[in-house]
């Protein structure tokens, strides 16, 4: 990668402001004046991981001149908890006035969606766990109306989508077709359950002009039940509530950086496959910037920073999120991401596959497959050889979401 001049000279002025003023970096040494020599400085500095943040927060994220409960009171900041798996839960000092401009940004960095939002009558419908829609709780049941911020209509009211009814469903369904959202932001595993209910009613769903999906990982099986509900085309958007948006996947299925927004360094790991963790250092964040951290997800790295699309990319270019790296299991020296798990279980099941979920959990596959039950042995044999050790095939009705709401994949 080869950020620009300019762009290292905001990495050297941001992290200077960093160390002088965060108590969490505090004892990290002061950046070199040479811009030329930041890369090396940044790569000898020790990353943040989520247990550092959780350590005296919020204290030792706030900026010596900052006043947190000030900036409480007028509401200008507020204190989100993120909605990961109960290891990753973190809380978080939340801005709407940093999160949004950015959000928009990197989203426009898709030449498809960026004319959408130009629209003057433009509206998003979003679909994620209620506790963590952009600030905002839509728990319990709120009309259309109070569940409507900014042109944006969250559908989604209860944590868990195994257990929506059936009158959950259709109301979403209902307003979906109600409001005709021109974009769609959704967790993929939610959008997943909301496409299969339209096809199994043969209800046809007013198409938006893009999906993006966030939130967690995206199998083939959710993409393909999406596909089937709805002809959109499906967008990454990858980011994280304490880190914010970070990478928009464009018209021609590469991921780009969010680079006016943050800086990326990539650390790889082990085996052929160029794969690598993410360390992200926030820019133009006033409030609980971060310092090279670890998001803890696992990326696949493009060969090329060379799109079709035309965007040019300082920074990395990305094909795909592979998961979280806590998911990640190293074979022979092989890293094995959750969606390389994926992608072995669906090329053993073939084109007609009609398995809906999957969860590895120690050494049982778990396959939630309404129309075969012979697919968890074939899904089973698929992982086994990818892990190499047996692993045994178990057909189940559905996979439960955790009690955040967010599914996982692999669980020990
Ligand atoms: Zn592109």
């Amino acid at each position: 990668m080869s950020y620009s001049a300019a762009h290292w000279q905001r990495v050297s002025d941001e992290t200077r402001r960093m160390v002088a003023e965060v108590p969490l970096y505090r004892d990290r040494p002061v950046p070199p004046v040479d811009t030329g020599a930041l890369r090396a400085w940044l790569a000898q500095l020790p990353s943040v991981g989520k247990r550092e943040l959780r350590k005296g927060f919020p204290k030792s994220l706030v900026r010596q001149d900052q006043d947190l409960h000030a900036a409480m009171r007028d509401e200008s900041v507020t204190l989100l908890a993120t909605s990961g798996t109960t290891a990753d839960r973190l809380q978080v000092i939340w801005e709407w006035s940093w999160w949004d401009p950015q959000e928009r940004e990197a989203m426009r960095l898709n030449a498809r969606i960026a004319k959408s939002m130009r629209d003057a009558s433009y509206r998003e419908a979003v679909l994620t766990t209620p506790a963590c829609g952009a600030g905002v709780c839509h728990f319990g049941s709120a009309t259309m109306a109070e569940r409507s911020v900014d042109g944006m209509l969250f559908l989604n009211e209860s944590q868990d989508p195994s257990a929506w009814t059936d009158r959950d469903v259709e109301r979403m369904l209902n307003e979906w077709i109600q409001f005709a959202p021109r974009g769609i932001e959704a967790d993929p595993a939610y959008l997943a359950v909301i496409a299969r209910a339209a096809l199994k009613r043969g209800l046809a769903l007013p198409p938006p002009e893009f999906i993006t999906l966030t939130y967690e990982t995206t199998t083939r099986a959710m993409r393909r039940d999406i596909g089937r509900a709805v002809s959109t085309p499906l967008f990454q958007l990858y980011g994280a509530t304490e880190a914010g948006v970070l990478f928009m996947e464009c018209e021609h299925g590469r991921l780009h950086p969010n680079e006016r927004h943050s800086h990326i360094d990539l650390m790889p790991l082990p085996g052929s496959a160029p794969l690598a963790r993410v360390l992200v250092t926030t820019l133009g964040r006033p409030w609980m910037p971060l310092l090279r951290y670890d998001v803890g997800d696992v990326v696949r790295v493009a060969e090329t920073r060379v799109c079709a699309c035309g965007l040019v990319s300082d920074g990395p270019v990305l094909e795909r999120v592979e998961g979280r790296q806590s998911d990640c299991v190293t074979v022979n020296g092989e890293t094995v991401t959750p969606l390389m798990l994926d992608d072995a279980i669906h090329l053993a099941l073939g084109a007609a596959a009609t398995m809906e979920q999957w969860q590895l959990e120690g050494d049982v596959l778990h396959v939630a497959d309404p129309k075969s039950r012979e697919s968890a042995a074939v899904a089973a044999e698929a992982v086994s050889n990818l892990l190499a050790r047996p692993i045994r095939g178990e057909h189940v009705s559905a996979v439960a979401p955790e009690a955040s709401g967010k599914y996982r994949l692999v669980k020990s």
